[in-house]
């Protein structure tokens, strides 16, 4: 079998303004990055503002096992499906991290015959995003520890910065350092880590905002810290949010780029869905869905994550209208959740995918909840026996869901065919509305409790000391109105990794919440979730290399 990047590397990429001549843009809305990349601009935004969005669809899943379940494949062959059924279709992602890319799972760009292009561009440094955020973030790092070096008028408590460094690579060694050491002229020493810059706080932001006032005005709402007497402390009270904003005025803009069959893709944000948000920039999305009659769009990991985000935070902040839902489900992972661990995933065993069905079982649930039309998207590899493949189907259609065998890694936009007609159906019905999991007038406690008893399955939260007394404070500084933005692990419904297929009778912990206003939602971490992962005992890393003509080997 090809590798992504063999197939990457075969495939026919279109200078960037045949694609953007496809979309019938014009001069002055698009600008060049490169050959094959481009930057969308605020005006084309401005101008499309009064136009009507096409139908949009979100790509969700089951909870995947380590290597992830094709969601972006699967998101980018159903646009490509699109197209070939005659319908003008955009794909809308988000901009793979380093710290997956160097560490476990390779790209995260799509695979087979079904990537965005150019690859390998889109996996490194692409057009730059990643990196301008993360010397947003690291630039207000520097400017709080020079205030409190310079004097400190503000009257910053060293011990309650809440603002983290970044940087885009999974580090383990970072996750909590001690800055400002080696005398007066070093600065003053307190305790500092490094999140990752797709949990950093101006990742949500560029995601969310819908314009660079907006941006403006996100970044000077974020909280830094406290004072001494326990008093929030902004960005704004710094007056650092023109500088930022000037150091993501490209950021800002949506990327456009084409597929492994030149269907045309906006490529922009990308924070996790375990540690923050999990969705492509509203503007993107909603870009996409202006220039096109179909977008799909993808929402990260498990739809107890990325899923639950995108329709309780993205869409609603955005005010995005979701016409259908594919849920992402796979051989594999099903009889990963019927306990086969990942070295006997390739061997036929239907009794497992008995309770490992469970685990999809509750995600359509979960859609159901939401009131939303779904189909299951089987997502089929090569090791996938016709007796798996066949449970997997009638279990859907005994239950009256639709379901879709899918083969868009092998085949392309063709193996979406199927998936595409059923999608179509669902999106160009009357819709039924959108029921969110819980309102903006719930208490934030309330909320919490809503998403783990509906979401994920859970008898009731615990809520650790620290968190109650956050909560009440965040209430009373009447921040309550906010959503709330799980961090939870990808890999189970509930807030332990071990806990696979559908777990019962548990109670999600709620360790701590955080603030972040700027992006308009409380975090809260449950469990042991980390803002800076580590890298596993062999990174995806040491198979990579460039060779003297500079063509890149090993990315996948
Ligand atoms: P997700 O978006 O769910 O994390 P991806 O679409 O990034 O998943 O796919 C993860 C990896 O699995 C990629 O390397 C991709 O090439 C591979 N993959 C996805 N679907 C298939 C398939 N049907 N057959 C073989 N490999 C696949």
């Amino acid at each position: 079998m090809k590798s992504d990047i063999d197939i990457a590397q075969e495939a026919t990429i279109k200078p960037i303004a045949e694609i953007a001549g496809k979309l019938g843009l014009d001069q002055g809305d698009w600008e060049p990055y490169g050959h094959t990349k481009a930057k969308l601009s605020e005006a084309l935004m401005n101008k499309l503002e009064a136009k009507q969005n096409g139908k949009v669809i979100l790509v969700t899943s089951i909870n995947p096992t380590k290597a992830g379940e094709g969601k972006s494949t699967v998101t980018v062959g159903l646009g490509q499906a699109m197209e070939k059924i005659g319908k003008k279709a955009m794909i809308a992602l988000r901009e793979p991290s380093l710290g997956p890319v160097m560490g476990m799972k390779g790209g995260a760009a799509g695979g087979g015959y079904s990537q965005v292009l150019p690859m390998e561009d889109i996996n490194l440094h692409f057009t730059g995003d990643l990196h301008a955020i993360t010397t947003a973030n690291n630039a207000l790092a520097a400017m709080i520890d020079n205030h409190i070096h310079r004097g400190n008028a503000l009257n910053i408590d060293p011990r309650r910065i809440e603002w983290k460094r970044v940087m885009d690579m999974n580090d383990r060694a970072l996750r909590q350092i001690v800055v400002g050491l080696g005398g007066p002229l070093r600065g003053v020493p307190r305790e500092d880590g490094f999140n990752i810059t797709v949990a950093s706080e101006i990742m949500a932001i560029i995601c969310l905002a819908t314009n660079l006032n907006d941006l403006k005005t996100r970044i000077s709402n974020i909280i830094i810290g406290y004072t001494y007497d326990e008093k929030p402390v902004t960005a704004g009270d710094l007056k650092v949010e023109g500088a930022l904003t000037l150091l993501l005025k490209e950021a800002i803009k949506p990327n456009l780029v084409q597929t492994t069959e030149n269907t045309p893709a906006v490529i922009h944000g990308g924070p996790f869905a375990n540690i923050a948000h999990g969705c492509n920039s509203i503007m993107a999305t909603k870009t996409a869905a202006k220039l096109s009659d179909y977008v799909v769009t993808e929402a990260g990991f498990g739809a107890d994550l990325g899923a639950e985000k995108f329709l309780d935070i993205k869409s609603r902040a955005g005010e995005l209208k979701t016409d259908a839902v594919v849920i992402v489900a796979t051989v594999r992972a099903i009889k990963m959740h019927g306990g086969i661990d990942h070295a006997n995933l390739s061997n036929e065993n239907v009794e497992v995918m008995k309770d490992g069905i469970e685990n999809l079982a509750k995600h359509i649930e979960t859609i159901e909840a939401f009131g939303l039309p779904l189909v299951v998207a089987i997502n089929k590899f090569p090791t996938d026996t016709a007796a798996e493949i066949e449970y997997i189907t009638s279990w859907c259609k005994s239950r009256d869901i639709d379901v879709a065998l899918t083969d868009v890694h092998a085949k392309g936009g063709e193996g979406g065919i199927e998936l595409v007609s059923k999608v179509v159906e669902k999106a160009d019905a009357p819709s039924l509305g959108l029921n969110y999991i819980y309102d903006l007038d719930d208490t934030l406690e309330t909320k919490i409790k809503k998403i783990a008893q509906t979401v994920y399955g859970a008898d009731d939260i615990d809520l650790s000391p620290k968190a109650k007394r956050q909560l009440s404070s965040y209430e009373e500084a009447g921040w309550g109105k906010l959503p709330v933005c799980m961090a939870k692990t990808q890999y189970s419904l509930s807030d332990d990794p071990s806990l696979i297929g559908r777990p019962e009778n548990f109670t999600i912990s709620i360790r701590e919440v955080r603030p972040s206003i700027g992006a308009g939602f409380i975090v809260v971490l449950t469990g042991d979730i980390l803002t800076m992962p580590g890298l596993p005992k062999n990174p995806a890393a040491l198979n990579m290399d460039v060779d003297e003509d500079g063509k890149v080997l090993g990315l996948f």
